[in-house]
């Protein structure tokens, strides 16, 4: 898509930090790291998000995943990683080309996520229940 900031850094007309390349995936360094290596995998094919994506890309895209991760680990000494995907302006989507975050982690480094809080009494049954319901 010709306005498209990650479709930009694929055609190289915007420069970017790029740790990976194969013939459909790009995986570039974040401008705003949560911690230096922040990764972000995308598919070379343009879509807005996880639920326009096709299997294929969405396959591929994912099966490069472990391995990007690992070096990622490896080379800068983290010990773990998390594997974020912001889908739609609520949950934080800023740039409309499906992205996969991979955030390199470290102990005590202050990025401790929300744990949220227990089901009330009941809870958890019905609301497992209506999305059963829809997924059937
Ligand atoms: P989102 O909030 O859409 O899930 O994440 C947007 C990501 O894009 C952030 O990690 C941010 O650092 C990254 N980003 C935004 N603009 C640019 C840019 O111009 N170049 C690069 N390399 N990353 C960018
Ligand atoms: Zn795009």
């Amino acid at each position: 898509m010709s306005d498209c900031l990650f479709c930009k850094i694929i055609k190289n007309e915007i420069p970017a930090q790029i740790v990976y390349e194969d013939a459909g995936v790009l995986a570039f360094l974040g401008i705003n790291p949560n911690n230096p290596g922040h990764t972000l995998v995308i598919s070379k094919n343009h879509c807005e998000n996880l639920l326009d994506a096709r299997g294929e890309d969405l396959r591929t895209l994912i099966s490069v995943i472990p391995k990007i991760a690992k070096a990622i680990c490896d080379s800068l000494d983290y010990e773990g990683f998390n594997l974020n995907v912001n889908n739609g302006a609520v949950a934080g989507q800023v740039v409309n080309h499906l992205h996969f975050h991979i955030i390199p982690r470290k102990a005590g480094d202050g990025h401790e996520l929300f744990f949220g809080r227990p089901y009330e009494e009941g809870e958890i049954e019905e609301v497992g229940k209506q999305i059963q319901k829809k997924l059937k």
